[in-house]
């Protein structure tokens, strides 16, 4: 005898498969992981119950799954929820995003042994009442109760499968110590809150228990990590968790030592790509003990039965969109998450995207402004833009950055140099010739990196040494086109010879490093900090009272339609790190465009008034966040194929008046890793329509043949 179930697999296809379950198995807990044959491989999957209305398949090729991967939980209740949001939103196969959300170690079927050895009752176990032929169950249950006890202990009494059914109910949780007594949290000397907080606060605490989202848009250093705090200070008291989602790696050690700091009797947790496999897996199977789970954006699919509160912190930052595979915004699925947890979501940023402020000013999110500097002296800097028009430069500076950051560094004080490039410099060219080396496999230039004497690919990892000659006239003097960070570095420190330079950027920063060179700038071991994009990120660095912006002119006049958006925002975040304290602080900024809007407001730190300007942009121009843009995806070895892909879908697009479908193009960066690339805009101002198209396109997308080109759908694309 056996039962028949049905196995969620990570495959293109948008549907489950039905396999055999052996009688002794049982019967299995929605989410339960197994191991199946699948074609001539073996693949690990989560089963759900029977299909309904039984198989379609022939008994005779009916297969048996091979194994049920008890050593690990089935996946929660919570995280099946959003999954199935997220198939339906993303229009991704329900497998594929199960299998995305969970650790990769708990994705293989290698035994798995969790150092969260204990398994305790929880709050609801203690009251449950449990059907009356769960006898075995009832009996652990009672143990429980009586004390924690160790995997081990269970598996020697056979009784894993009980404590799994335990779990599963709610009633017990594995946990990495036995509970922890309720010690009285420390009373630190918290300061006051300020006005602007308190408002915060009195408007929050009472509405946390009930989905609502609440974008808290205030400038930098005006208390939103401090609110934050005591939002979950409150949502902890009551027994609950809180998920805090920050948008970079390198900054979720520095934040977790902070909270734990703070909460020094609760149980932390971090998830992010940067920890090792069985770290990931830990603490994902931590999870739901935890009182704070920490993360970057895989965290919001995370087990949390007790979720009481979600903060998505810099909710404007790019990386909460995942760029392949399963393209979600970590964003938008946590306002999807509150709404299932019936449960407030924070949203804050210093710059809005401008999709959330678009929905905080029709309504549907609440806005909450902290409009001044928590610190009581701390004032926003003073903005001066230096015209290139008129201005000289020298090795990319002009005599008013060259002053400012001589005069800081007389003063004893740090500066900061932004320039949005990484590598030594953009390219590599030849005087004679005009020859720019280009990466074979991308429509890319190699970016020169001097040190490692590399040119580099930064979209496909192509690398090559630097040749001695020109490939093409074989000239011998090629030189570097344009201004990367180690270039930079080399400049100052020839124009600075007394300064102490340190430089990040993508190319070295790891979390570790990362907090190290905080230290070092917290103890005045660094004079002169370059960098790039990370700078822009979160930071409270005291005597950094210059901020010297170079080369943004790109950003204002870049064909994408959001490189506005992001370099004002960006310009903020870095104008935001100068002169944190009780110093003012200055940022120079050089430009060619010093009439452009985006200056006229930053100066004014007026991200509001530019807010407006660009959302009427986009309203006359039909674009988000005014219209629902899907972007369908082709990638083939031939540009041919790729277009004549889309070509195909296009024909076999539903006819919906709402809903635009425009021509296919070549994508803008056309050839990556000798793959082209082209793609299909549907764009609607009505997203139920947009997705009822979708809904209905997808089974025609699946059906074309031949197979000409690997596709994709990317909703809510942030990048083109
Ligand atoms: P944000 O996250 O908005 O950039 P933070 O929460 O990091 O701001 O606060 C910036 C600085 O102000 C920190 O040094 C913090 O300790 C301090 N701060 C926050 N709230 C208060 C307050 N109510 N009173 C005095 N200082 C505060
Ligand atoms: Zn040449
Ligand atoms: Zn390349």
């Amino acid at each position: 005898m056996s039962t028949l179930i049905q196995v969620a697999l990570d495959t293109p296809l948008p549907r489950l498969f039905d396999y055999r379950l052996p009688a002794a198995c049982g019967s299995l807990p929605e989410g339960t992981l197994v191991e199946v044959p699948f074609g001539r491989t073996r693949q690990v999957g989560v089963a759900f119950g029977a299909p309904p209305g039984g198989t379609a398949v022939e008994s005779g090729k009916l297969r048996e799954i091979l194994q049920v991967l008890d050593d690990r939980p089935p996946v929660a209740p919570d995280v099946l929820a959003l999954a199935r949001f997220c198939a339906d939103y993303y229009h991704h196969p329900l497998g594929a995003v199960l299998l995305a959300a969970l650790p990769p170690r708990l994705r293989s079927a290698r035994p798995f042994t969790a150092e969260t050895p204990w398994l305790v009752v929880t709050e609801a176990g203690r009251t449950a009442a449990l059907p009356a032929r769960a006898k075995a169950q009832r009996a652990l249950l009672d143990v429980l109760c009586a004390a924690p006890q160790t995997r081990e202990a269970l598996r020697a009494r056979q009784q894993m499968r009980h404590a799994a059914a335990l779990v599963a109910a709610g009633c017990a949780t594995w946990s990495r110590q036995p509970p922890l007594s309720p010690e009285a949290l420390p009373s630190a000397d918290l300061p006051s809150a300020t006005q602007a907080q308190q408002y915060a606060l009195d408007t929050l605490l009472p509405v946390l228990d009930r989905f609502g989202v609440h974008l808290v848009h205030g400038v930098t250093g005006s208390g939103k990590t401090e609110l934050y705090l005591r939002l979950i200070a409150a949502v902890l008291d009551q027994g609950r968790q809180a998920l805090v989602l920050i948008p970079e790696i390198a900054l979720t050690p520095q934040l977790e030592g902070h909270f734990q700091a703070r909460f020094p009797a609760r149980r932390i947790a971090a998830l992010h790509s940067g920890l090792a496999e069985r770290a990931r897996a830990e603490n994902w199977l931590a999870a739901p003990d935890c009182d704070i789970l920490l993360g970057t954006r895989l965290a919001v699919f995370a087990p949390l039965p007790r979720l009481g509160l979600i903060v998505v912190d810099e909710e404007h930052d790019g990386s909460f969109k995942q760029q392949d595979g399963l393209r979600y915004s970590a964003r938008d699925v946590a306002v999807a998450r509150g709404k299932q947890a019936r449960v407030a979501v924070v949203l804050g940023s210093a710059t809005p995207s401008l999709e959330s402020y678009a929905q905080a000013q029709n309504g549907r999110y609440r806005l909450l402004e902290l409009k001044t500097r928590a610190h009581p002296e701390a004032r926003l800097p003073d903005i001066e833009l230096a015209d290139l028009r008129h201005l000289p430069q020298e090795h990319g500076f002009t005599q008013p950055a060259r002053t400012a950051l001589a005069e800081t560094l007389v003063r004893g004080e740090q500066s900061l140099v932004f320039l949005n490039r990484r590598g030594y410099a953009p390219a590599l060219y030849c005087p004679s010739c005009a020859w720019v080396a280009p990466c074979p496999h991308c429509s890319a230039r190699l970016v020169l990196h001097r040190r490692s004497h590399r040119l580099r690919c930064h979209h496909c990892g192509h690398e090559v040494r630097i040749p001695d000659v020109c490939p093409n006239c074989g000239e011998p003097d090629l030189k570097p086109l344009g201004l990367g960070t180690q270039r930079l570095e080399e400049t100052l420190a020839a124009l600075l010879p007394a300064a102490r330079i340190r430089r990040i950027d993508r190319d070295s920063m790891h979390p570790r490093a990362w907090a190290e060179l905080g230290e070092a700038v917290r103890a005045r071991d660094v004079d002169v900090l370059v960098g790039t994009q990370m700078l822009a990120k979160g930071h409270d660095f005291p005597d950094m009272t210059l901020a010297l912006i170079l080369d943004t002119d790109g950003g204002l006049y870049s064909p994408d339609f959001r490189a506005t958006e992001r370099l004002f925002a960006q310009l903020m975040q870095v104008a935001g790190r100068a002169g944190r304290a009780d110093k003012p602080g200055r940022v120079l900024i050089q430009t060619a465009f010093p009439d452009h809007p985006l200056f006229r407001h930053l100066q004014r730190h007026d991200y509001s008034g530019y807010a407006q300007i660009l959302l009427a942009e986009r309203k006359a121009l039909d674009l988000p966040p005014y219209t629902r843009q899907v972007l369908l995806r082709a990638e083939a070895p031939a540009m041919d194929a790729a277009l004549g892909f889309l070509q195909r879908a296009a024909q076999a697009a539903p006819a919906l008046p709402d809903v635009n479908v425009f021509a296919p193009t070549p994508a803008p960066m056309a050839r990556v890793a000798n793959l082209e690339r082209a793609q299909l805009l549907i764009q609607s101002a009505s997203r139920p329509a947009l997705h009822a198209f979708v809904r209905d396109w997808r089974p025609a997308l699946d059906a074309i043949r031949p197979r000409v080109a690997r596709w994709s759908l990317d909703v809510d694309p942030l990048a083109f």
